[in-house]
């Protein structure tokens, strides 16, 4: 059976701790693989590796350093078949989607942030009258913690850590304990790549173990994190006493707003895509649908219609449309929430059952759910389910869609489908979210800052803003004066 290994100071260690974690593949409900659970020791040994690296690597030109990452761009793109099969196996999502979304989107991480670093320049401001010239260095950190979650691991992961390595810092990095496999055979590449050893520390465990030792370091200075709002905050708390940086990405609850007047046919596309992409399982799906009274039957029909015809089995086969689900406590908290739609009221149109794939019995598989509510405030329109569960509800007017879009605790993403410019411009600026996608999803371009506000985040990430979260800007001012 594989062991999955830190990866510090640019080899594979085993963990100080000796202890392992078993790893499943949510297909069959099987052990597969074992995970390092690594302690503060190799959190610490991980450290020391940065910390020896930074000097170096801080000074190393930007050119360099873009030259590395793009190799590495390269080298994730030439193992795409093999990480995406990893990734599939980890984490029960559909090989075709690892294969089109997760794995050449952590190769454009990399490529991304290689082109962006040699844009990333110092800016001047002359201070006319006062004879004095400023301008602002930027600087890297030193060494800074990522920490990722489990529902888009390789993707996430590199999301952080390139930009981090790019701006000149080296890091302590850690993937979810759930899905460990990808960032570990990234340990591959890196040294591929020539990435100098302790630039990049890659340590496995748990949150509580592992995660916590590299929150609580004193002197890792900068940590990224992204994962659910409980954990966030959590961090949050540690954090402030130490004065740390933090950028914190967390859950969000996304309202999807139709109205009558839209594209029909490619909203309804869309809207599948955006209710059960992943199993549901991305912090940007769309998982509150609002609709306007006048197509609100015909939409439940259609939706409905659609949903029930999409295929549920093995993530390997090329025609499975909902893979499994990442693990069984996972599936038995989305099943909760199955169970509370209905003391709540909730009507369940379509799903809500456990599916037994043939030959993957044990699998963690659930059919995508549409629940019609009747009120907003109910816990399954409020809080964050992570699966293939939609609630839909119809609204008469557009304040109050903008009100029942608006009143939950989180503001990650938001859609509207409408072709009314006017409405468009107003619901945009109204709409409380990081994100507002118009007649469209999950389009992403890698310049755009991307976060939440309320209880979804807080800082951005993305373009230059993840760069320029990864230094600290000082301001240099010059007299010429006499
Ligand atoms: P999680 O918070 O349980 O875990 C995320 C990461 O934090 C894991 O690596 C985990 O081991 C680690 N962790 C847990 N406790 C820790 C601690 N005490 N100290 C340090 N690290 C700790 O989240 P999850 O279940 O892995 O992921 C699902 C959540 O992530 C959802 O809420 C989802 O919305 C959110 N998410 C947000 C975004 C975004 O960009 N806003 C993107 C993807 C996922």
């Amino acid at each position: 059976m594989e062991t999955i290994k830190n990866y510090i100071d640019g080899a594979y260690v085993t963990p100080q701790s000796n202890e392992w974690l078993d790893n499943f593949n949510p297909s069959n409900g099987e052990v597969y693989s074992k995970i390092a659970n690594s302690n503060s020791t190799d959190v610490e040994n991980a450290y020391t590796a940065a910390h020896a690296a930074f000097p170096s690597w801080s000074n190393t030109t930007i050119n360099e350093r873009s030259k590395i990452l793009l190799r590495i761009a390269d080298l994730i793109e030439q193992n795409l078949d093999k990480l995406a099969e990893a990734e599939s196996k980890d984490n029960g999502k559909p090989l075709n989607l690892a294969k089109a979304i997760d794995i050449p989107r952590a190769s454009s991480n990399f490529r991304f942030f290689g082109n962006a670093i040699t844009q990333f320049a110092s800016e001047a401001h002359e201070s006319v009258g006062l004879n004095t010239m400023n301008y602002t260095l930027r600087q890297p950190i030193g060494v800074v913690g990522c920490i990722s979650p489990w529902n888009l691991p390789l993707y996430l992961f590199t999301w952080k850590v390139a930009p981090a390595i790019a701006a000149g810092n080296c890091v302590v990095a850690k993937p979810s304990e759930v899905t460990p496999m990808t960032a570990y055979l990234l340990g591959e590449i890196l040294t591929e790549a020539g990435l100098p050893k302790g630039v990049l520390n890659i340590v496995h465990g748990t949150g509580p173990k592992t995660g916590q030792a590299i929150i609580e370091h004193p002197n890792i200075k900068a940590i990224s994190f992204t994962g659910g709002t409980a954990t966030g905050a959590h961090i949050a708390r540690t954090a402030a006493p130490m004065f740390k940086k933090l950028s914190l990405e967390l859950g969000g609850k996304n309202p999807n707003l139709i109205f009558a007047d839209c594209d029909y046919d490619k909203m309804l596309s869309v809207t599948v895509k955006s209710s059960f992409a992943n199993q549901g399982q991305i912090c940007l799906c769309g998982s509150r649908i609002y609709v306007e009274t006048s197509i609100f039957e015909q939409f439940k029909n259609d939706f409905v219609a659609k949903v029930s015809v999409l295929k549920i089995g093995n993530p390997a086969d090329a025609e499975t449309n909902i893979g499994a689900l990442v693990s069984q406590p996972h599936l038995e908290k989305v099943e909760n929430y199955i169970k509370i739609a209905q003391e709540e009221g909730g009507t369940i149109l379509c799903g809500g059952k456990r599916v037994k794939v043939k030959g993957l019995e044990n699998g963690y598989y659930l059919q995508p759910t549409v629940i019609e509510i009747k009120d907003n405030k109910c816990r399954v329109n409020q809080e964050e389910i992570f699966g293939p569960v939609v609630t839909i509800m119809s609204f008469k007017t557009e304040d109050e869609a903008l009100a029942m879009a608006n009143d939950v605790k989180y503001g990650l993403s938001s859609t509207i489908w409408t072709n009314n410019l006017n409405r468009t411009m107003r619901l945009s600026k109204e709409l409380q979210a990081g994100i507002v996608w118009v007649n469209t999803w999950l389009n992403r371009d890698l310049r755009t800052p991307f976060g939440g506000i309320k209880e979804s985040g807080v800082g951005r990430e993305g373009g230059f803003e993840a760069l320029k979260f990864f230094t600290e800007a000082k301001n240099v001012c010059i007299s010429y004066s006499d």
